[in-house]
């Protein structure tokens, strides 16, 4: 059985066929899926739907939806927390991070806002002693930076990078801290060379799998802007897609499938440990 680490499974894009996607999940061997929340309107959706589908959540203000949030989310997220502690489906503080690759939270100040935000999530995930799910795009390096110094004192952070496509130094600097690297659809595509020779040489140890569905399809979902111009729909990514993601980093790291599967296992339960009462 697989895990899919990060599925956005309250997305608007399953509101006419949930139950179905769910359905296939599960035959196709995927067993739970973490759903992360972005801003506050979501938490009590994404609480209910691990509660009904038996699946897993985190509560937190993602970096896309800092724009509109404010500090009175915070302290909302505190309480939330605080609340649900106790609760077994809540398993990490996420999905927060830095973004500085869409040019309107790249100005100056809206920098300064997603900095504020993500070292306060920080300190409440560190509060709480919950992992972190994190946001990583073209801001490995300050991610980390806030980790050292929220973490200071030896601190032993949890969590997982999701969607990594670092270096391979920043990727052997979110392992050494503690992390495991998400990895899905991106690596599927051949032209992904970095990606996949980071995914070759990482310990195995390093590794969990996810599809972030309902985004990141990969190559085989994936239509190009001129077969869309010719009406061909997007594909819509789906945890079902986890097996064959696998299959894809078994041949990478020449290693059989069953292996795979179990080290990506062992490495989810190890991120997010709360999940292990709950498969
Ligand atoms: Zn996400």
């Amino acid at each position: 059985m697989w895990i899919d680490s990060h599925a956005h499974l309250d997305a608007p894009e399953f509101a006419a066929d949930r139950a179905q996607v769910q359905v296939q999940t599960r035959a196709a061997g995927v067993a739970h899926c973490f759903i992360p929340a972005v801003e506050r309107a979501n938490w009590e959706t994404v609480r209910a739907l691990a509660h009904a589908q038996h699946d897993s959540y985190g509560l937190g203000i993602h970096p896309l939806y800092v724009p509109q949030a404010d500090v009175a989310d915070l302290q909302a997220l505190d309480v939330a927390l605080a609340t649900h502690l106790a609760d077994p489906r809540l398993v990490a503080v996420g999905e927060i991070g830095l973004d500085f690759f869409v040019p309107d939270l790249c100005t100056p100040a809206m920098r300064e806002k997603q900095e504020f935000f993500y070292r306060a999530q920080l300190e409440l995930a560190r509060k709480h002693e919950l992992p972190v799910v994190l946001h990583v795009r073209r801001s490995a390096d300050r991610l980390l930076k806030h980790l050292r110094a929220v973490g200071q004192g030896g601190y032993r952070w949890r969590g997982i990078a999701h969607a990594f496509n670092g270096s391979d130094a920043q990727a052997a600097h979110f392992v050494e801290m503690g992390f495991k690297l998400g990895f899905g659809g991106a690596l599927t595509f051949e032209r992904a060379l970095q990606l996949r020779s980071l995914v070759q040489s990482l310990p195995l140890s390093a590794i969990v799998l996810e599809t972030d569905a309902p985004d990141i399809p990969p190559h085989w979902l994936y239509r190009t802007a001129a077969e869309r111009a010719e009406g061909l729909k997007q594909g819509r990514n789906t945890p079902d897609q986890v097996p064959r993601i696998a299959q894809v980093v078994a041949q990478l790291r020449g290693l059989a499938l069953e292996p795979l599967r179990s080290a990506v296992w062992d490495n989810t339960l190890d991120a997010l440990p709360k999940i292990a009462a709950l498969v």
